[in-house]
């Protein structure tokens, strides 16, 4: 069987390859991370930016806020990794024990950090504007092992700590996502690339539309094929966009980056009918690029997503350069009075029916005044399908002015999702059709 001879050796270098490379536990500490009332974010984000710097996380482990476990977790990923990551654990409150248990672990005692207590005293003052002194378990965040590095953190009360022990690291860092990320970036991985020295990894993506993962496989096998072994090809399929990533590892950076670039020109070229973009960059900012470089303004008209196309758009900073507002025509009195949908076309044809997008598009270009608009109506779900509409089914109409002239475009798409899921790929499907829409009709 040559087909499982080829497979087994694609497995064999790739798993010698992660093998070379300095191993990562991330152990994240919290109750509330085991009942699921706190989804793990933070060992997503730290994982991504590890492997981005070119450290292999193998484990990740979550434990609640108790002493023995922490300390068994702590045993185990030491035994087998260069760098252990903790997060969680280091509030004011008594579930918090991380502190005072790596103190007891390393074998150190706890001192007071005067720099430490004046960055707290000056949060609580300042930025917080708490009257009174500061409370005893306040103070208390300022206590740190004396046998670790402080990595300050700008942004809490919590100091993150660094450990070494055995030329391993052993980093301590807040659970709060806002003050645990800017500590990884700012100190924990330049830290991580004085200590060790590191591959060069670098990951060049681009993002196709209009085709499953399984067809743009077939397009892109021959090209898989003949990869050489240090560069890897992930297909990361989100919202019926297909994301293909490119991942090179290597020792030199320029040479790397020559042979990656020669690489992915080719991946270009492989999947130019089906090419959106070749970048690492949501629909909602490819959109706002266009429009923003021509000058054009845009404006929706939203019934099944509620607004979700306008959250989106505006999520962008600068929007307001190109984004001129949305009608939430969510009931078809709204449609009527506000779009000028008319009363026999929701009559004998249904809010969810092309004839309605076209009138929805057309009214938001009266309304709103702007260069392009983008219409949907559709049945998200669970309730309202029907035999001839069933659940998923969504109508996108896009318009535009040109030459005193209106054009319009519509697409018909059947999702299969649970309703929040078909809200979210009805509003990026919407405006990767408004994408292609605004490069046909460029005013
Ligand atoms: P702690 O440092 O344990 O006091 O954590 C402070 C807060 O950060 C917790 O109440 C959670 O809301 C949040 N948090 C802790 N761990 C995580 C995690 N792994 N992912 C996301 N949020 C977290
Ligand atoms: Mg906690």
């Amino acid at each position: 069987m040559p087909g499982l001879i080829t497979l087994s050796k694609i497995r064999f270098f790739f798993i010698t390859e992660i093998e070379c490379m300095i191993q990562c536990s991330i152990i994240t500490i919290g109750n509330e991370l085991l009942i699921g009332q706190t989804i793990d974010t933070n060992s997503a984000f730290i994982s991504k930016t590890l492997n981005d710097a070119g450290v292999w996380v193998h484990r990740k482990v979550s434990v609640g806020d108790n002493y023995q476990d922490i300390r068994k977790a702590l045993d185990n990923e030491l035994s087998e990794s260069d760098i252990v990551i903790m997060t969680g654990g280091l509030g004011p409150t008594a579930d918090d024990i991380t502190k005072p248990l790596l103190c007891e672990y390393f074998g150190g005692k706890l001192i007071l950090n005067e720099e430490v207590l004046e960055h707290i005293k000056y949060l609580f003052e300042h930025v917080l504007k708490r009257k009174g002194p500061l409370l005893e378990r306040n103070i208390r965040q300022a206590e740190v092992p004396d046998n670790c590095t402080v990595l300050f953190n700008n942004r809490g009360t919590a100091p993150g700590m660094l450990f070494l022990k055995d030329h391993k690291m052993i980093f301590s860092l807040p659970g709060v996502p806002y003050e645990m990320t800017a500590l990884m970036t700012e100190e924990v991985v330049p830290r991580i690339k004085k200590h060790f020295q590191l591959p060069v990894i670098l990951h060049k993506t681009l993002i196709t539309a209009g085709a499953g993962e399984s067809y743009v496989a077939e397009k892109v096998k021959d090209f898989e094929n003949e990869l050489p072994e240090n560069i890897r090809l992930a297909y990361l399929p989100q919202h019926g966009i297909v994301r293909l990533r490119l991942t090179a590892t290597g020792n030199e950076k320029e040479a790397l980056q020559k042979l990656t670039e020669h690489y992915f020109n080719r991946l270009k070229e492989n999947v130019k009918d089906i090419l959106v973009h070749d970048e690492d960059e949501n629909m909602e900012y490819i959109v706002g690029r266009m429009l923003k470089e021509k000058n054009l303004t845009l404006g929706t008209a939203e019934s099944c997503t509620g607004g979700y196309i306008a959250h989106l758009i505006t999520s962008v900073p600068g929007s307001s350069a190109y984004f001129k507002g949305s009608i939430v025509s969510y009931s078809n009195e709204i449609k009527e009075k506000v779009l000028g949908v008319k009363t026999e076309t929701l009559k004998n044809f249904g809010a969810v029916s092309e004839q309605t997008v076209i009138e929805m598009v057309n009214g938001a270009l009266k309304t709103l005044e702007c260069d392009y608009t983008l219409a949907v109506s559709g049945i998200m779900g669970p309730d309202g399908g029907s035999t001839e509409k069933p659940v998923g089914t969504v109508w996108v109409a896009a318009g535009a002015m040109k030459n005193s002239e209106l054009r319009t475009e519509t697409k018909l798409f059947q999702f299969r999702y649970d309703r929040k899921k078909n809200i979210e790929v009805t509003a990026i499907q919407a405006l990767n059709f408004l994408r292609s829409f605004i490069l046909k009709n460029q005013a």
